[in-house]
């Protein structure tokens, strides 16, 4: 089973003829409002994957909240432990550019007042797949992760946005998954002089620590370092529309697999073409592939390799 804990929010996408400079307006033909938020696409994603899954977070007692978990609900996400809080549902603003760029203003709202409390303790366990991001508080991330690992549950931080992460909390996680911008912040926050490839400080975080350090590459595919392995996959070949559920998907799809006990190669592939799946529709959660979907596109898409 996996427990996201994390952030709901609604998503306001304009698609616009070019991203604005500070203090220009650019004109686009319409908008679409949709559920969103890292957390939440991250449930969805990983319920479509085709795993069971529950939500912890936290919305307003407004018509976003009610239009954020109604699309949680219609993908099969257990909100039961989604509280209504005193602040406005979180909400994001997201400018699309012709080439598929984009620009993203969250305000966070009621995410702001998720708990590592609110988790019952008979939600964490060796049969869960504990799955977080970095948009509810971080202090509660690091407490939710250590008392999780105590209790035996997987745990997998998608770090993103990025910020350091305490040396002590990168023990309890089994799975950390950045993009490359997150990787490189990550590595020069931990010490590694700036410029240095990434790749190698990963392969030398996943050996020192004992995770599972994957980083994605967007249109180059990704790559995961174990203590003792080192993979990397292709992207499909494809023709972008929107890239802003990329990452979700990619999270979302890799967890449902590991939630299974697929072996770090296969969750690897999945998540690679789940990544890609979502970059072919406008939106964050109605573009995220189901498991027939991902399983079937994978029979013809890049199979991930072992590299020195
Ligand atoms: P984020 O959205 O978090 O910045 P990435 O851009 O690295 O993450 O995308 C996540 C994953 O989605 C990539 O590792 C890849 O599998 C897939 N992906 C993203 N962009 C493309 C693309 N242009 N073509 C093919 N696959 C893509």
């Amino acid at each position: 089973m996996i427990l996201v804990f994390g952030s709901l929010n609604m998503d306001l996408a304009l698609s616009v003829e070019r991203l604005p400079k500070p203090g220009e307006t650019v004109l686009g033909p319409s908008y679409v409002l949709t559920p969103g938020g890292k957390g939440a696409n991250q449930a969805v994603a990983a319920a479509r994957a085709g795993a069971e899954t529950r939500m912890i977070g936290t919305v307003g007692d407004d018509e976003f909240g009610r239009m954020a978990l109604n699309a949680l609900q219609r993908q099969g996400v257990d909100t039961s432990g989604i509280i209504k809080g005193a602040k406005p549902t979180g909400c994001a603003a997201i400018l699309v550019s012709p080439q598929a760029e984009n620009q993203i203003g969250v305000a966070s709202g009621a995410n702001l007042e998720t708990l590592a409390a609110s988790v019952p303790n008979d939600r964490l366990g060796p049969g869960t797949t504990l799955l977080m991001q970095m948009e509810v508080p971080e202090n509660e991330i690091w407490a939710l992760a250590r008392h999780a690992k105590s209790r035996g549950a997987r745990v997998v931080l998608n770090l993103a946005p990025v910020r350091p992460v305490p040396p002590a909390s990168l023990k309890d996680l089994d799975v950390l998954i950045c993009n490359e911008h997150e990787a490189a912040s990550l590595a020069t926050s931990l010490g590694a002089p700036p410029g240095r490839d990434p790749t190698q400080v990963i392969g030398a975080l996943a050996k020192g620590l004992g995770l599972t350090f994957i980083v994605t590459l967007g249109a180059r595919g990704a790559m995961a370092a174990t203590p003792t392995e080192r993979w990397l996959v292709d992207a499909l070949q494809i023709k972008p529309v929107d890239t802003t559920g990329a990452g979700d998907a990619f999270c979302g799809a890799f967890t449902a697999a590991l939630d299974r006990r697929t072996p770090i190669q296969g969750a690897l592939e999945r998540a690679n073409v789940a990544g890609a799946l979502a970059c072919m529709a406008l939106g964050a959660q109605e573009a995220l592939p189901r498991r027939q979907t991902i399983e079937e596109r994978l029979l013809s898409s890049p199979r991930a390799f072992k590299s020195a």
